[in-house]
């Protein structure tokens, strides 16, 4: 048994506890919790400042780990797929040697789960061997070619096979943008899925999406026809491309709608109708490097609309980790309260990712995780600048 005690532990789901004391058993499951008179007589591992269960990052691509650096920021999102798209040819242990670090980056900065975008098999063997739990989505795009669709499901149901579901680690199919997939494609996704499964897609990220499907113009139709594709079977529909989606993804399981920069509190309504089981995950760091835009949170909390946080890759981050993300939000937007940063960077993520029935909160029977921040907690008041997250258990 192992007991630890901070200045406050934060349980998420129940109020902080003033010099909290926390039980794990051996395997890190949370046996007890409660004040320190509570523990009189036992070893207790006490630390400065507060004491959180592991992070959930609801959205991330790790098999991009290796590509710190590569695009230059604010060139918008059309630039930054381009520059995707065309690089190729990096030495494949160099590939895996990022995958590993960033990996472990993660884990350090306290990160217990991950939602991740998979395109690629070569996060697996990390994934079987990783202390987090990864969701992979496996990601199907045709580039809204239907010549393609059929080569697209042929390629990624092997993805799928060589992704990893060991222990706790699970997988699904899923679409990649609304500017990107067919729906013959959505109709693949529906069903190769079980009904439980999560599934997320990359949302209303930019302006140029928002034209494309509104007026059939702009950069991404430039960016289609300087791939040599022409968009002949796609039709504006005149409205924003969130409907297409919601139109084409059937409303089970978990939905995860990542970025939504341009999001409007009809966009969100409209989802909270189609499914009450959606999320809502911001990448804050990721949108200010791509395309220097963040979602304006108030819209989602009048919506009572549940919110996570992700990191997105690190070609598009300066790290990976959530409390970076927390620090952000609290930066530029202030009366976003803590508290609710907290959960969203907690448990809404776990249920987001269905693993809240282990992770995400300190309540007992949960393996969570325990993150220690060495700051000065006075509820909303915290001071978070130069705060660093530290893997406790
Ligand atoms: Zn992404």
């Amino acid at each position: 048994m192992k007991y630890f005690s901070a200045d406050y532990i934060i349980p998420v789901t129940s109020e902080p506890i003033a010099n909290g004391v926390i039980q794990l058993n051996d395997e890190g499951r949370l046996v007890r919790i409660g004040k320190q008179e509570d523990f009189p007589t036992v070893d207790i591992q006490k630390v400065k400042g507060i004491i959180l269960p592991g992070f959930v990052n609801a959205h991330c691509h790790l098999e991009l780990s290796h590509m710190q650096g590569i695009c230059d920021t604010g060139t918008g999102l059309v630039s930054f797929i381009t520059k995707v798209v065309k690089l190729r040819d990096f030495e494949q242990e160099l590939i895996l040697e990022g995958i590993r670090q960033r990996d472990r980056e993660m884990y350090e900065a306290g990160i217990q789960a991950v939602g991740d975008i998979c395109n690629k098999t070569d996060t697996a063997s990390c994934k079987d061997e990783s202390p987090i739990h990864y969701y992979s989505f496996i990601e199907l795009f045709d580039l809204l070619q239907p010549g393609m669709t059929r080569d697209t499901i042929s390629n990624y149901s092997r993805v799928f096979e060589s992704q990893s579901d060991k222990g706790l680690n699970q997988k699904s199919f899923v679409p990649h943008a609304p500017y990107s997939v067919t729906p013959e494609l959505f109709a693949f996704i529906n069903e190769a899925n079980n009904a439980g499964s999560v599934t997320s897609i990359h949302n209303q990220e930019t302006p140029d999406e928002h034209e494309l499907f509104i007026n059939g113009t702009g950069r991404f139709k430039t960016f289609y026809e300087g791939l040599g594709m022409n968009l002949d079977a796609f039709k504006a529909t005149g409205k924003p491309s969130i409907d297409y989606a919601l139109e084409h993804m059937v409303p089970q399981g978990n939905t995860l709608f990542v970025h939504n920069t341009m999001s409007e509190k009809e966009d969100i309504q409209n989802v909270l109708r189609w499914n009450t089981n959606s999320y809502w995950v911001s990448c804050p760091n990721a949108n200010l490097y791509i395309e220097n835009r963040l979602p304006d949170y108030r819209q989602f909390m009048d919506c009572n609309a549940k919110m996570c946080l992700g990191t997105d890759s690190i070609m598009s981050n300066w790290q990976l980790s959530i409390w970076e993300e927390i620090k952000t939000i609290k930066k530029y937007q202030s009366y976003v309260p803590l508290e609710a940063l907290i959960e969203w960077a907690t448990i809404n993520g776990a249920e987001a990712l269905k693993y809240d029935n282990v992770l995400g909160s300190l309540e007992v029977g949960k393996s969570p995780g325990l993150v220690h921040i060495e700051l000065d907690w006075k509820g909303e008041e915290t001071q978070l600048e130069g705060s660093v997250p530290r893997r406790l258990a």
